[in-house]
């Protein structure tokens, strides 16, 4: 066994350390206050070559595994979520499913731009009536003088309002199978089609710089090419690519975990009470203490998840671990990070307040903890667990 990185993974995350502290630490207060994703700094990812990290060179990719990612995620989420999340979504959620279901001439057209960080893509599975029952999907999509025309809405759709958001990937309803189950599909949709809508943006309580609109279609015509992978195998595609997400959203999770420590260390050197400071007080040391426990396995979930993916093996359950265990450790992380800072954990120019806010959604996205739960227990061989 072996837990330490190569040393090409420590330069590279390293690289990214000092990206995250160099260029985005200095705008992170700025970009939450804002609700803007800053596109300079998107662009100065992508010379980076973060957005092609796991894909082939011969597809504008890296190269690279997938703990690279990982760690590239981690080391940005230590410092902004929102900007983690972009670069989460645009790999795990935008160019994947293109890269893993691809026919070579949409790799070509779309995976590409996407790996050189040219354009964004955006996954839409989620529809406003519901989320975790994503087979419930109302999305339509008939097959009409060789086009797809497509009428429904998604919700909560990342990455797919910004100026370079150029692509949706979707699941929608291709028909009925014998059983009278509904055949799921997934169709690629360029931005610039007909009767394709994003919709304002949301408000958010935390990730205020990520982009996240809600999608409608209404007679949205795309031709029969777009279909992506098997014709109802959508709904299959799209959850084998949040499986790769969760690990990525765990990674993020540990990042914002790792700033919330550390800011908390710094907090409790410096501020004093009764003369001391305040690390000096049991109270306060049992805490931090605490804090590094819930970091440390929750990185180590994490990467050994992610090795067994590059190793080719099952990681399906590791997967749901990582994601359940590091979301919740950000979330009392962030919230134990407030308390150590007192009175200034809630105020915004403290970036463990903005850590508090981004923290929840973790618990959320790529498939709620329950529904972590819920695979584990599948995984386990639990009854009543094939929803
Ligand atoms: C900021 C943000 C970005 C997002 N980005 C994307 C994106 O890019 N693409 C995309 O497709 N989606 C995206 N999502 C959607 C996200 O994946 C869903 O919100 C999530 O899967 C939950 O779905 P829901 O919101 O419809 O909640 P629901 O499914 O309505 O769930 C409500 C509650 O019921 C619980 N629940 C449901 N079923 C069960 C059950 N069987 N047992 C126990 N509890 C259950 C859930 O765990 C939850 O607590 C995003 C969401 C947010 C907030």
């Amino acid at each position: 066994m072996d837990f330490d990185l190569s040393p090409e993974q420590e330069e590279f995350r390293k690289a990214v350390r000092r990206f995250a502290e160099d260029v985005i630490a200095p705008r992170a207060e700025e970009m939450d206050r804002s609700e803007e994703l800053p596109m300079d700094v998107v662009e100065q990812m992508a010379e980076l070559g973060l957005f092609g990290l796991p894909f082939p060179e011969e597809h504008g990719g890296q190269g690279a595994d997938f703990l690279t990612l990982v760690l590239a995620i981690e080391e940005l989420a230590r410092i902004d979520s929102s900007i983690a999340i972009t670069l989460e979504a645009a790999v795990g959620l935008g160019a994947n499913p293109i890269h893993t279901f691809g026919t070579e001439e949409q790799k070509r057209r779309w995976l590409a731009p996407m790996a050189r960080g040219e354009i964004l893509g955006a996954f839409g599975l989620t529809e406003p009536g519901g989320g975790s029952d994503a087979e419930a999907t109302k999305t339509t999509a008939r097959l009409e003088d060789g086009h797809w025309v497509i009428n429904g809405s998604k919700a909560f759709i990342t990455n797919s309002g910004t100026p370079i958001s150029k692509v949706a990937t979707i699941t929608a309803v291709t028909g009925t199978r014998e059983d009278g189950s509904k055949e799921i599909s997934a169709i690629i949709v360029p931005a610039d089609t007909p009767g394709f809508t994003v919709g304002r943006s949301y408000r958010k309580v935390g990730w205020h710089a990520s982009d996240t609109h809600e999608l409608a279609f209404d007679d949205c015509r795309v031709p029969e090419e777009n279909l992506l992978g098997e014709r109802g195998r959508g709904f299959a595609q799209f959850l084998a690519i949040l499986d790769e997400g969760r690990i990525a959203i765990a990674a993020l999770a540990v990042g914002l975990a790792q700033g919330a420590l550390e800011e908390s260390v710094k907090y409790a050197g410096e501020r004093e009470a009764f003369g001391r400071p305040i690390g000096a007080f049991q109270g306060m040391q049992f805490k931090i203490a605490d804090m590094q426990v819930r970091v440390e396995t929750a990185r180590l979930a994490t990467y050994k998840a992610a090795w067994l993916r590059d190793m080719g093996r099952s990681f399906k359950a590791a997967a749901s671990l990582a994601k359940l265990h590091a979301s919740e450790v950000a979330v009392t992380c962030a919230r134990e990070a407030v308390q150590v800072h007192g009175g200034y954990g809630f105020i915004e120019e403290y970036p463990v307040a903005r850590f508090y806010r981004d923290s929840k959604v973790l618990e959320i996205g790529e498939g709620t903890n329950e529904i972590q739960r819920i695979l584990i227990a599948r995984d386990l061989g639990l009854p009543g667990t094939d929803l």
